[in-house]
């Protein structure tokens, strides 16, 4: 990863930069907020660690621009003071999490991890089952390359079923992602859901891919994979 880190204390910063390169990441050090506000606005970091009491402009005021200017970097929050007041007050402006010094490596190392996942979330990959193929990214599904117009709930379902094709989902459980627990849903329902999803899946093909597992739940496999 490519990370700024702000913070005007010399011997805490040269730890930052040492420790995170030789864990590999590269690494560009701003001692006071002003510099570590245009460092960020001039290149696109995977990471800023950000001290709050700097010189210049405080960290408050680096990341309150910076969300201003809407720039969505993953921000880490050091500081001494661990007065709950100025972690909310980061949190609230922005900050994607905080750590208190002093800290341990290896937790700055875990957090940093978690901010940086969080922001690039993994593009959903297409679900497939035989020649059944579901894009979560656009909602479109094909079967054979022919595109099957589906209801909200019916792509919920099918949806949950391809997540875990090959495999039997309980009936508990499909009811519960598609239609939410807290909400009565007649047991019927569900098959009266899988019949319209039959009809529109498999009707038309020698190929059945719903399959039903009695007293138990539904799956979406092919046959060879029995
Ligand atoms: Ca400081």
């Amino acid at each position: 990863m490519w990370i700024l880190v702000v913070e005007d204390e010399r011997r805490m910063a040269e730890l930052l930069r040492k420790g995170l390169e030789e864990e590999g990441h590269s690494v560009m050090v701003a001692y006071d907020g002003r510099v570590g506000l245009e460092a960020a606005r001039m290149r696109a970091f995977d990471a800023i660690i950000l001290d709050l009491m700097l010189p210049g402009l405080d960290g408050f005021e680096v990341l309150r621009r910076l969300r201003e200017l809407g720039n969505t970097t993953p921000i880490l929050v050091l500081t001494a003071r661990d007065a709950v007041p100025d972690i909310v007050h980061g949190l609230d402006l922005g900050a994607d999490d905080y750590l208190t010094k002093p800290f341990a490596f290896s937790e700055l190392l875990a957090r940093l991890r978690t901010i940086a996942r969080r922001t690039s979330p993994a593009r959903p990959t297409r679900l497939r089952a035989g020649d059944l193929v579901l894009d979560p990214a656009s909602r479109e599904v094909r079967r054979d390359g022919r595109r099957i117009n589906l209801t909200p709930t019916e792509y919920r379902l099918l949806e949950f079923l391809m997540r875990r094709a090959g495999r039997v989902a309980p009936r508990d459980e499909i009811i519960e992602a598609v239609w939410g627990s807290e909400r009565e849903v007649e047991s019927n329902t569900l098959d009266a859901f899988i019949r319209l999803l039959r009809t529109k899946v498999d009707n038309g093909h020698e190929v059945k891919l719903i399959h039903t597992v009695r007293g138990f739940g539904y799956s979406i496999r092919e046959p060879q994979s029995e």
